[in-house]
């Protein structure tokens, strides 16, 4: 049988290819385009401005690729996560997070993670592989197919499994289509990656003109104790780290922030607080404060309140703007640092095309 080309994940680029080779104008991809990324189509047949000759063409020769839904969990405090098929029977979590009346979507980019922070469920799994663009997008769209009347998603994070500038192409393709107006649309301000510190990715990031925020998952101001907790900390010492950060292209009036996972009596000390302010000093940046969430494959304790809050006390008096957030979805797994897909055996079969 003739292996048919699947359309997500294509840029608008490779879409003229396609269309090309079908004979029809550059005009038409755009509409391709839109029609599988702005609507979310998944029929040829549905598509009705474009001629039918190029439909059935497109049918026979290419497919439309979508995720699988393979169940879906609702936290007591609204907060959705959805378990989705790949194609190759891998699987993936994705999570809705509502917020004062916005959704916020946090997408995965890989299957596992190569990474292997202490304190991370979905570093036990591994690395299993990189997602590719059309299956970053692709929940997006998934998700916006099971939103209720009215709800819509303001923001995308990139903070689900994985790390995302790990999958540097794939991950940078798919906010190409995200953002795209034809696409997605999403404003670049209105997404945020967020990475455990890959020097050399961040700077090409820096420079993609993307204009996506940035979130950088920091946990320590030492790097005697940022090598225990983010091992990757040995190749990109905090050294490096902070001169690629104060070098980065911030679009004005934005700030990088800081992810920093609170661990009782490990970073969360007096001294680790002014330690962490001498590293930011000067830095246009925010601080998350988040209290680790605990499960039992990970060897540390989530710190009391009163704690964090002496914490966020600290960088609030040395004039460093720090927020706590709040743990979401913990009822179902759902919340930082949980996802992980045990089960990576899943049967295909659910999968649809186009
Ligand atoms: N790899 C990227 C994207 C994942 S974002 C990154 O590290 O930034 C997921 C966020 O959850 C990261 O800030 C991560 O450090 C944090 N996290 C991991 N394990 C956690 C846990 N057990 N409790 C709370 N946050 C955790």
């Amino acid at each position: 049988m003739l292996n048919k080309i699947d359309l997500k994940g294509l840029n608008l680029e490779e879409m003229e290819r396609v269309v090309a080779d079908h004979g029809e104008p550059a005009y038409r991809s755009r509409q391709l385009f839109h029609w599988i990324y702005g609507r979310g189509v998944r029929a040829f047949d549905e598509m009705s401005d474009l001629p039918v000759t190029l439909r059935t063409g497109l049918a026979e020769r290419a497919s439309i690729g979508a995720l699988a839904s393979l169940a879906r969990e609702v936290s007591g405090d609204g907060t959705r996560k959805y378990l989705f098929g790949c194609a190759d029977g891998r699987s993936i979590e994705t999570v809705l997070i509502p917020d004062e009346g916005r959704l916020t979507a946090c997408l995965s980019t890989q299957v596992g993670c190569a990474l292997a922070c202490a304190f991370c469920l979905t570093g036990t799994m591994g690395f299993v592989r990189h997602l590719q663009p059309g299956e970053i997008v692709d929940q997006v769209l998934a998700l916006q197919r099971d939103l209720q009347p009215g709800e819509r998603i303001g923001n995308l994070v990139l903070m689900g499994m994985g790390e995302p500038l790990h999958n540097y192409d794939a991950t940078v393709k798919a906010l190409t289509i995200l953002v795209h107006p034809l696409g997605l649309a999403y404003p670049p301000r209105r997404i945020t990656l967020s990475t455990v510190g890959l020097v050399p990715e961040i700077v090409r990031l820096g420079h993609s003109g993307l204009g996506v925020n940035l979130a950088v998952s920091l946990h320590a101001s030492t790097d005697e104790l940022r090598d225990r907790l983010v091992p990757i900390n040995r190749r990109y010492p905090l050294k490096e780290l902070m001169a690629a950060l104060r070098a980065y292209p911030l679009p004005p009036r934005s700030r990088i922030t800081f992810e920093y996972v609170l661990i009782d009596g490990v970073n969360d000390r007096p001294e680790d607080a002014r330690g962490l302010i001498r590293l930011l000093r000067g830095l246009r940046c925010k601080v998350n404060l988040l209290s680790l969430n605990e499960a039992p494959a990970i060897p540390f304790r989530r710190p009391s309140q009163k704690r964090v809050e002496t914490f966020q006390r600290h960088l609030k008096s040395a004039g460093i703007l720090a927020t706590i957030r709040e743990s979401r979805g913990l009822d179902i797994s759902a919340a930082c640092g949980l996802l992980a897909t045990e089960t990576n055996h899943t049967p295909v079969g659910k999968q649809r095309n186009g």
